[in-house]
Formats: C-alpha cells, sequence, structure tokens
C-alpha cells in the first residue's frame, strides 16, 4: 500500500488512513515506513507531498481492497481536483503478493511503481529484499532512479 498526503496536516491524514486501514474487515496492518517527504511530481505550484507505504494482510480480494481505499479517500475528503494534484489522502495498491493484473480500474503492480522514488524508497525500509513482480529486484529498480527528492521527514519539520 502506498499512501500519501499534501494538504490539511499530511501527517495527520496519513496516520488517520492507517488506523483505518487496519479497522477493514478481514484485514491488518503489518508494517509501516518512516514519513517522507517528496517534492510535487505533476504541477509545481502545491505543496510537498509526505509518503509512507504499508503492508498489509488481507482476505479482501484485489477488487474489493480497491473500492475500501476509495472509500477511505472519499471518507476523508478526498476531492480530486487535477492530474497529480494535490490530494487530502491517496491510497494505491502498490502490490499484492506475486498477483499481476491489468484492468481498466486497477494495474498490479501499480503503474508508477518503478519511477517513483516516495514508494520505492520507503518499500526498501520495509521489504529490502523484495522482487517486483515483471520487473525484477527492489535494489535495481532503486539503482535505477534518476534522481531523489525525497526524505526522511524528522520530528521537528512536521
Ligand atoms: P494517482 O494515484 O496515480 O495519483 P489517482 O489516485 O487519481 O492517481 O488514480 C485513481 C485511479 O487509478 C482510480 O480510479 C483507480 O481505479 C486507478 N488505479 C489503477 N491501478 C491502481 C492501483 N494499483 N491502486 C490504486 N488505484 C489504481
Ligand atoms: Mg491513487
Amino acid at each position: 500500500m502506498g499512501l500519501g498526503s499534501n494538504l490539511s496536516n499530511p501527517v495527520k491524514q496519513i496516520n488517520q488512513a492507517v488506523v483505518t486501514l487496519g479497522s477493514l474487515p478481514k484485514t491488518s496492518v503489518i508494517t509501516c515506513s518512516k514519513l517522507y517527504g517528496s517534492a510535487p511530481q505533476g504541477p509545481q505550484d502545491q505543496p510537498d507531498f509526505v509518503n509512507a507505504v504499508c503492508q498489509l494482510t488481507t482476505e479482501l480480494l484485489p477488487l474489493a481492497l480497491l473500492s475500501a481505499l476509495q472509500g477511505i479517500e472519499l471518507a476523508q475528503g478526498r476531492v480530486k481536483k487535477r492530474h497529480w494534484g494535490e490530494r487530502l489522502i491517496d491510497l494505491d495498491i502498490l502490490l499484492f503478493d506475486d498477483v499481476t493484473l491489468s484492468l481498466p480500474e486497477l494495474t498490479i503492480p501499480h503503474i508508477e511503481i518503478s519511477n517513483r522514488d516516495f514508494v520505492l524508497i520507503p518499500l526498501f525500509e520495509i521489504a529490502p529484499d523484495l522482487i517486483v513482480p515483471n520487473q525484477g529486484s527492489l535494489r535495481n529498480l532503486i539503482a535505477q532512479l534518476k534522481t531523489t527528492y525525497l526524505h526522511p521527514l524528522s520530528l521537528f519539520t512536521v
């Protein structure tokens, strides 16, 4: 799971989403990365993002998990303004065991996984030996990142 927020106290938004994720039916949160700050990748006239990744166990199937995530996004007040724009909370399915899926509404692994420092680096923290289906080792994907704008958030900067 990938989490991101850049509005209305992003750290609070992410913490709240993690609590709600853990209360989904037949679902538990196993581990979360630290929080990271990242520069926006879309329009630049928006605040920096706070990002994290979590590992869940769930008995929900991928599409059921997606609709649960969309429910949390809506409940937390997500209003889509523009592509890659600002949001209160963005919840993405990054990986689902070794499942690969290519549906109009759900691609697993997440289609942007290999391009996003704010996903790969937090993932490395919680699963350094991860292999991404069809894309090789997480280590190698990180080595191929061109630049990274990511910085771990200190307690004093949030
Ligand atoms: P992004 O997360 O790339 O900034 P959005 O969250 O606005 O963009 O994208 C939402 C759409 O992406 C949803 O309608 C959802 O159906 C689709 N989608 C496709 N694959 C995934 C995935 N792995 N996780 C979450 N949403 C996905
Ligand atoms: Mg999303």
